[in-house]
């Protein structure tokens, strides 16, 4: 075999190999952003109870995308699904926001995970992060 003939095979095992890297990233991407999904799922389950979650003043809507969680947990930052309008509320008194700040904690740490597996694509994922407050 040529030198020629060598190089080229080599060239191809590299392309292979590089796009197959590729196709596992993005795997492992829709597997986190499931992962995500679920998280905030039981995130929204997990606070309606804890929190004085209160309709959007201005617009009327009950659907809300939560922000953050205090350090403390003793406040929630949370805004207005329909008109972006940012609102907070305090922790009804005598409930435990540990699950809640635990669940947040687990969804930053899988965010990470998911921009470094697919970098600035994570803006491209549908990830539903909307609850009706009663
Ligand atoms: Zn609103």
């Amino acid at each position: 075999m040529n030198l020629f003939v060598i190089l080229i095979i080599v060239l191809a095992v590299i392309i292979i190999f590089s796009y197959q890297a590729k196709k596992n990233k993005k795997k492992k991407g829709e597997v986190v952003v499931r992962e995500i999904q679920k998280l905030y799922w039981k995130l929204n389950d997990t606070v309606i109870p804890l929190y004085n979650f209160k309709k959007c003043p201005t617009c009327g809507s009950k659907a809300m995308n939560i922000r953050n969680i205090s350090p403390t947990g003793k406040s929630i930052e949370y805004s207005c699904e329909h008109c972006d309008e940012v609102l907070s509320c305090t922790l009804i008194s005598g409930k435990n926001p540990r699950k809640a700040m635990h669940i947040q904690e687990e969804i930053k740490m899988k965010i990470i995970e998911l921009r470094a597996l697919i970098g600035d694509e994570i803006h491209n994922k549908n990830i539903d992060i909307t609850f009706k407050i009663n």
